[in-house]
């Protein structure tokens, strides 16, 4: 006896989805979150209890093979996942980065598909999540059949533009970032957005950030036939017959559920997900699962000048003149992108302590700096892996590689801020624990022996088990990765249309930018905040 038509394991970009693409079938759809909803709430805007105190983070730790020691990962169980509290950049991949491409260390491998079969889910993500930009000005950018972004590009402030202006005169190109944020430029009063200082890297209390709970669970959720459970840990998915997945296992407060359904969708984070497939002993012939862990490098550059910095919403400036080359001396390959990252508040740059500085001077430091993060690809290395600890925690080995690259993409960029008159700079290039770009641990493929997912993100040898977060990615270019899991997801999940005999595209009523209330069944024993169904 099945329960439910399709159970999703995770309610992040994939999960949420997932769901949503499915919910308009009238499949019984049950959505299973480990963590509860974050709560809106005055705390979601303190900078002391999101950097100082680890503010909504996990506190279960993981183990580092290579330091043989335990680490707290930057990692969020929510409804929504990791997007509660992500930057809101959200870019689609270049068209190469779907090919081979070579770097000094090594190959970032080609995709079994190309960047056309992505090309009308990226366009309608955009959509779902509300994408501020400017199309014609980026020349790295791949082609795009709508005629324009969504929304219109989020203008810069007049420090941003004023160093955007100079980057210029030196031959580089200002693009706009593409933001996903719920705002109407020309009448900010008809959309919830109010362009605050607190957008990156914390939660929005007003729901305008177009996030994986209000782009996905929450449009999922309007449908009577999709359910969310919220503190529902699955510690294991099983088989009878090796073929089929036929029980979820899940915990709910300390008590414990079988559930069955035809279809089971895993999205839990690259990490999380192979840490779940070994759980299960799920089999795997191309030895791959968990293997290939990528994680960008990312390094967070801090530039000081004489000039104050009093931009509120920072984040609306990006370089991608590196992407594919280097400056003359390192034509060969490319070093990476170029992004602003919300003002820093001095609580986060005391992070990157380079000396012992007093508080005086790390807020005068706040005052006078624009804060940049610079990202360059790093490759697959079977070596890098994840695998479980006794207690099923996930258990990393991890080399940083293709480092080079990202070094001269720090150095190249210092000497382009020093001619604008930035004289100091704070640099923290970020270690195991920020695995916020996390992907590649069950790559996709045709081939049994070569990867762990077929072309439609079905694991190999499984009737109903499908994979839809970063695992999937053979390589991951240097933008950031969230868009791609929405349109892989929206892909799989029309696949999943099809067999089930509905129409491959979705038939929608939400206006963009519908802002969505909480609504449906949620079961689950979280916060008070919302009217919850107990689970029976
Ligand atoms: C601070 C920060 C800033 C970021 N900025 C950007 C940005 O600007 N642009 C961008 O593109 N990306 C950004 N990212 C990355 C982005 O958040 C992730 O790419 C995205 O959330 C991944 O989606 P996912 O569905 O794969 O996984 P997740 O978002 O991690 O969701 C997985 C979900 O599964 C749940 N789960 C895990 N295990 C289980 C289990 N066993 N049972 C039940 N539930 C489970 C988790 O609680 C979680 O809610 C940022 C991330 C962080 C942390
Ligand atoms: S800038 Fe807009 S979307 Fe971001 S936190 Fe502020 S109000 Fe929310």
């Amino acid at each position: 006896m099945r329960d439910y038509d399709i159970i999703i394991i995770g309610s992040g970009a994939g999960g949420s989805t997932v769901a949503r693409t499915l919910a308009d079938t009238g499949k019984q759809i049950l959505i299973l979150e480990r963590g509860d909803f974050l709560p809106r709430e005055k705390k979601n805007w303190d900078p002391d209890f999101i950097f100082t105190q680890r503010g909504y983070q996990i506190d279960e730790s993981w183990y580092d093979h290579e330091k043989q020691e335990e680490f707290l990962p930057q990692a969020f169980y929510r409804v929504g996942g990791n997007t509660k509290v992500y930057g809101s950049v959200l870019m689609r991949m270049r068209a190469e980065d779907f090919s081979e491409q070579r770097w000094p260390e090594g190959i970032s491998p080609a995709w079994p598909l190309d960047y056309s079969v992505f090309e009308p889910y990226y366009t309608r993500a955009e959509d779902w999540y509300c994408i501020h930009g400017q199309l014609g000005e980026d020349p790295t950018e791949p082609y795009h059949t709508a005629k324009k972004y969504p929304f219109e590009a989020m203008p810069h402030e007049p420090r941003i533009q004023l160093a955007a202006d100079e980057l210029e005169k030196q031959g580089l190109k200002p693009i706009h970032s593409t933001l996903s944020l719920n705002r109407d430029t020309a009448h900010p009063e008809r959309r919830p957005c109010i362009r605050c200082s607190t957008c990156d890297p914390y939660p929005c209390m007003l729901h305008a950030k177009q996030d994986a709970e209000t782009a996905g669970v929450r449009p999922a959720l309007l449908h009577d036939n999709v359910e969310l459970w919220t503190n529902a840990y699955v510690d294991r998915i099983s088989s009878s017959d090796g073929r089929r997945i036929d029980v979820v296992h899940v915990e709910v407060e300390g008590k414990d559920y079988e559930l069955r359904a035809d279809t089971v969708v895993v999205s839990c984070g690259a990490v999380n997900s192979a840490a779940l497939l070994m759980r299960s002993q799920i089999k795997d012939e191309s030895g791959l699962l968990g293997r290939n862990l990528m994680k960008h490098n990312h390094s967070g550059l801090h530039a000081i000048s004489h000039r104050p910095n009093p931009t509120v919403f920072q984040k609306t400036l990006g370089f991608h003149d590196y992407y594919f080359k280097g400056p003359k001396r390192h034509q060969d390959y490319g070093l990476g992108a170029v992004q602003l990252t919300g003002r820093a508040p001095w609580q986060r740059l005391k992070s990157f302590a380079q000396a012992d500085m007093s508080d005086d001077h790390y807020q005068y430091i706040e005052r006078h700096c624009i804060d940049w993060w610079l990202t360059t690809d790093d490759l697959p290395d079977p070596s890098n892996r994840v695998r479980i600890t006794k207690d099923g925690r996930p258990a990393l080995d991890f080399r940083p590689n293709n480092r080079l690259p990202h070094e001269e993409l720090i150095e190249t960029w210092i000497s382009h801020l020093r001619k604008t008159g930035d004289y100091s700079f704070l640099i923290r290039t970020m270690g195991i624990d920020v695995l916020w770009h996390q992907a590649g641990t069950a790559v996709f493929g045709e081939d049994p022996s070569q990867s762990v997912l077929d072309l439609n993100c079905r694991m190999h040898g499984y009737d109903n088990l499908y994979v839809v977060d970063s695992s999937f990615m053979p390589g991951m270019g240097a933008v950031n990765l969230t868009l791609t899991i929405i349109a892989n997801a929206m892909r799989v999940a029309d696949h999943l249309r099809k067999e089930m005999g509905y129409t491959p595209s979705v038939n929608e009523s939400i206006q963009v930018g519908t802002h969505i209330p909480l609504a449906g069944t949620v079961k689950g024993t979280g916060s008070p905040s919302y009217s919850y169904v107990d689970i029976p």
